[in-house]
């Protein structure tokens, strides 16, 4: 059995040996520079280098390398020995404050979406001092943020970092009215509950698809899916046991807060949900956490899948991104107070996040965008692309009652009057009563239910940073003019709820009648994620990322570009992988099966004069048909695929990848699927369904 408060964050340069390895006053320098962000001194990023090193080789580490985020989604290093060569002809080891703060890789063959012009291809990393180095491979990772050569965000880390600081800019600005001068920083935090599937890594291998695009391209229903509801918080089989034991302890090395594990909807599927903390560290930690899923399942002959929908037919996996703001006393602000004045300021920033979602639908949709995430979210399948919150009847009562003036119905003659008033007590919603909604408040958090298991959740909590930051800007505006700050405030509370009730629903978001609903209210349902990507730069969005310093409109223009570009990447290489499987394995194998059959055929009438071959026939025939459809289906997606010009603006391209590529990738898997429940078992050239979900035991 593991120590586990010793072995906690043991390869993690964090607060408590920064303490203990540095002096004083470069300990001290260094967290002002983390309060403050300003920039850190070379001197003292000499020292505080030269203590990273000699920490890091005596566990044994012979490498650095700056950690970072590039638009790819996944995390890049570029691993740089500490060695120096000394004048005798040996070596010592050394990392100097300037490769600490600086590095400068190749930036061209990361996304850039044009920003960074060919004959610059020098792109540098800047060491983020807010998230502390690791340990992991015998290599130092400083965690760093990726920029091009004149200074545009080219990563993840950089818009995550400057929407915190315009969150906490704006709701200090709020705290103070409420006469909150001890608050001197507001946060966001996350938890990110992270979903997977885990299988056997031999039948992994025999599937192309999974190897190479993370899901199954083909694949009939099983005979056995979620339906019995025997998985969700079943027993956890050994091997899987044994692998989450290991994966706790790697994490809890690098000081990721690994709590809660258990078996989810699906066969196969699973969850990790960390304990809360600050969303920098949150993001970064969800990327340590998804990378070391990966390589303990392979540790112990299983591979893990972080696609979103790696299996047609039985729930697709998702991240539920907790989100909330604290101060640096320790409130969380979406915490209903005890006292009156404090539910005022719940009430706000409430209120101030359900404006946000509302004015900014089309960016929450946005940040979850992937094409992966496409098959769990509208098209075909429950839920909706649709952004909505759910309350709870208990807290939309409140607030009906507090924008109409009417009674509160579990209190008939009490009005609900802000700031002057208790809040009633709301049951917290801490078993997810409601688990259609895209975003539900759950007690004292919202949590963003859309998030794609394999994505980063940087982008989806710059929007919510970002977007509440400008509500909340707008609401201080108001009040700080305010001649009588109660009045202002109640106000806006109540033309806020009024204003923005329409993004709250509290029903089953699953329900077809919910498209309609939604659309009779005015709510954007933005299907597939070409969809998503084209409202980024709208004039509104650019003014809201421009005003609170996210990104420039270059750098807007440039994302919106490498998401298109992605996007047609992802379905060219599926549908690619779809040909291949199909011509040089579906077909062979129904070639073959056929033959069997026909053989079959030949020499039972050979050897009984005059005998029935119904049963092999009909067989024969059916397949026939099917096998016509597969190779007229295999060759209509060719022929689409062929069709898209290379040349073409990648946004075009990508609105043709999506509405001509994908239907003929769907009518070739059912062909491909039907053929498949006809072919003898041992015929069809790859595990099926039910070998891949029951595969681990
Ligand atoms: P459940 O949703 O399973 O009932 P919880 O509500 O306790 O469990 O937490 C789910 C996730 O939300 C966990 O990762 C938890 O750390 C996170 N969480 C709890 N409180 C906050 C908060 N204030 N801010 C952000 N995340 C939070
Ligand atoms: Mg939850």
């Amino acid at each position: 059995m593991a120590n586990v408060p010793e072995l906690f964050s043991c390869m993690v340069f964090d607060d408590r040996v920064m303490k203990q390895r540095l002096p004083d006053d470069t300990y001290k320098a260094l967290k002002n520079t983390i309060e403050t962000g300003e920039q850190l001194d070379i001197s003292i990023a000499n020292v505080v280098a030269s203590a990273m090193k000699d920490w890091a080789v005596e566990k044994g580490v012979t490498h650095f390398t700056h950690w970072f985020q590039p638009m790819t989604g996944i995390t890049a290093e570029k691993h740089d020995s500490f060695i120096t060569p000394t004048e005798d002809g040996q070596v010592i080891m050394e990392f100097s404050g300037k490769e600490l703060i600086k590095g400068e890789p190749d930036a061209s063959s990361f996304p850039s979406g044009g920003l960074r012009a060919t004959f610059e291809a020098r792109g540098y990393t800047a060491w983020d001092p807010t998230s502390y180095a690791f340990i992991k491979d015998n290599t130092l990772c400083i965690p760093t943020a990726f920029c091009s050569y004149g200074g545009e965000s080219l990563d993840k880390k950089t818009p995550l970092l400057r929407s915190m600081e315009a969150i906490n800019k704006q709701a200090l600005r709020i705290l103070k009215l409420f006469g909150k001068d001890d608050v001197t920083h507001v946060n966001t935090t996350v938890g990110a509950e992270q979903e997977y599937f885990l299988i056997d890594k031999e039948v992994y291998n025999k599937r192309r698809d999974l190897v190479i695009t993370g899901r199954t391209l083909f694949g009939a229903k099983p005979s056995k899916g979620q339906e019995l509801e025997d998985h969700y918080f079943g027993v956890i089989k050994p091997r899987v046991s044994a692998f989450m034991k290991e994966l706790d302890e790697e994490l809890w090395k690098l000081g990721v807060l690994s709590k809660t594990k258990h078996n989810e909807a699906a066969p196969a599927q699973h969850e990790l949900a960390p304990v809360f903390t600050s969303t920098n560290i949150a993001t970064d930690h969800n990327q340590i956490t998804m990378e070391m899923m990966k390589k303990v399942a392979s540790k112990h002959g299983l591979a893990c899948l972080l696609h979103e929908k790696p299996f047609a037919g039985v729930n697709g996996s998702g991240k539920h991104n907790n989100w909330s703001m604290s101060t640096n006393t320790g409130k969380n602000l979406l915490n209903p107070g005890k006292s009156p004045s404090e539910n005022a300021q719940f009430l706000l920033f409430l209120t101030a996040v359900i404006k946000a979602v509302d004015d900014y639908q089309d960016l929450f949709r946005y940040s979850i965008a992937t094409p992966g995430n496409d098959h769990r979210l509208g098209g075909d399948e429950a839920p909706p692309a649709i952004v909505s919150i759910f309350l709870g009847d208990e807290l939309t009562d409140i607030l009906t009652s507090i924008a109409e003036g009417k009674g509160y119905s579990k209190q008939k003659a009490k009005y609900m009057e802000i700031g002057a008033a208790v809040l009633p007590k709301f049951p917290q919603d801490t078993t997810d009563r409601n688990r259609t909604s895209p975003l539900a408040f759950t007690g004292n958090k919202f949590e963003f239910r859309m998030v794609g298991s394999g994505a980063s959740i940087s982008g989806p909590n710059v929007t919510l940073n970002t977007s509440v930051a400008e509500v909340l800007s707008q609401f201080a505006d108001k009040l700080e003019k305010a001649k009588d700050f109660n009045k202002e405030l109640n106000k806006i509370i109540k033309q806020t709820i009024k204003d923005h009730k329409r993004i709250i629903f509290n029903g089953n978001n699953y329900d077809a009648e919910w498209v309609q609903e939604a659309q009779i209210r005015g709510l954007l349902n933005l299907e597939r994620s070409p969809m998503a990507y084209d409202i980024f730069d709208a004039q509104k969005n650019i003014d809201l990322f421009t005003k609170h310093n996210i990104f420039t409109k270059a750098e807007v223009q440039s994302r919106k570009d490498i998401h298109f570009e992605n996007y047609c990447k992802v379905i060219k290489i599926e549908a690619t992988t779809m040909l291949e499987m199909a011509r040089r394995e579906i077909f062979p194998a129904a070639v073959e099966y056929s033959s069997v059959l026909s053989g079959e055929i030949i020499s039972k009438k050979s050897a009984v004069a005059g005998i029935s071959c119904r049963a092999e026939e009909n067989v024969l025939i059916k397949l026939g048909d099917e096998m016509n459809n597969l190779s007229d289906a295999i060759d209509e997606l060719e022929t689409v695929l062929s069709s898209i010009d290379a040349n073409a603006p990648e946004r075009e391209k990508s609105f043709a990848y999506c509405n001509e590529v994908v239907p003929a990738m769907e009518r070739l898997r059912t062909f491909a699927d039907r053929i498949e429940t006809m072919m003898g078992r041992d015929f069809y050239p790859f595990p099926d369904y039910t070998d891949l979900l029951f595969s681990v035991n």
